[in-house]
């Protein structure tokens, strides 16, 4: 497995800082997680969107998902694109169709996209990538995922503060992405402290923290006893199997 960060800013993008996305690799199967303001032009750098067979989504606020409009255009001006899986909370196509089109007709988005909703304990197969989504705790309906293949376990939080949900989402994994979106500890989200001890109750082999809060200075990050690394744009991670 691979793992391709394509951006992970909080709240709006910078130069050469998309926010969040993921691209999650296993042979010629490539499922995004997430699609934050900037990441569909980083994602071609990688792949091309043809490529990916799906796209889950943790939330619909904007640095999370803006960019359905820009694959929404892509695959309406794309002769032969493919219609891929877009997995997201309920009511998703129906916010981006408003969005494209100012009616109620999701018509277009449902020609354009295979629409899943997602529920607590949601499992969706791509190739040999198993995604099982879990409700977490944000301002609005979010999901964290837990992706499993023969070769590696990685967990994404979403959004969220620390809950239960995001624990099991990590148990044993070989890499742990967990938002660390706020300083002191607070309602939505989780501070570094709060994901490392996710991290070591879980068992997590590797915490990536990601999606740092605007006023959280990397460098004053100090986690102990467990292996961390603070993610960037373009950074990558790959399985030892
Ligand atoms: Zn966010």
């Amino acid at each position: 497995m691979e793992l391709t960060v394509l951006g992970c800013a909080t709240p709006y993008p910078q130069p050469g800082q998309p926010c969040s996305g993921y691209l999650i690799t296993e042979d010629d199967t490539h499922v995004v997680l997430d699609c934050g303001s900037g990441t569909f032009a980083a994602l071609q750098n990688h792949v091309s969107p043809a490529e990916v067979t799906a796209l889950w989504i943790s939330h619909l606020h904007p640095d999370h998902s803006a960019d359905l409009l820009a694959w929404s255009n892509w695959a309406l001006n794309t002769p032969g694109a493919p219609k891929i899986s877009v997995y997201g909370p309920s009511g998703w196509a129906d916010r981006l169709v408003h969005m494209l089109t100012g009616t109620d007709d999701a018509t277009l988005v449902r020609e354009t996209f295979t629409v899943h909703e997602l529920h607590d304990g949601h499992t969706a197969i791509h190739g040999p990538l198993a995604l099982t989504s879990r409700a977490v705790v944000h301002s609005v309906p979010t999901f964290g995922v837990r992706v499993e293949s023969p070769t590696a376990h990685l967990a994404y939080s979403g959004d969220t503060e620390p809950c239960p949900a995001l624990r099991s989402l990590a148990d044993n994994t070989d890499v742990f992405l967990c938002e660390a979106g706020t300083v002191k500890p607070s309602r939505y989200h989780t501070t570094p402290d709060q994901a490392a001890e996710t991290a070591l109750g879980a068992h997590a082999k590797h915490l990536l923290l990601t999606h740092l809060a605007p006023d959280l200075d990397p460098h004053s990050v100090r986690v102990s006893d467990i292996l961390t690394t603070i993610v960037t744009p373009g950074w990558r991670w790959t399985s030892d199997v």
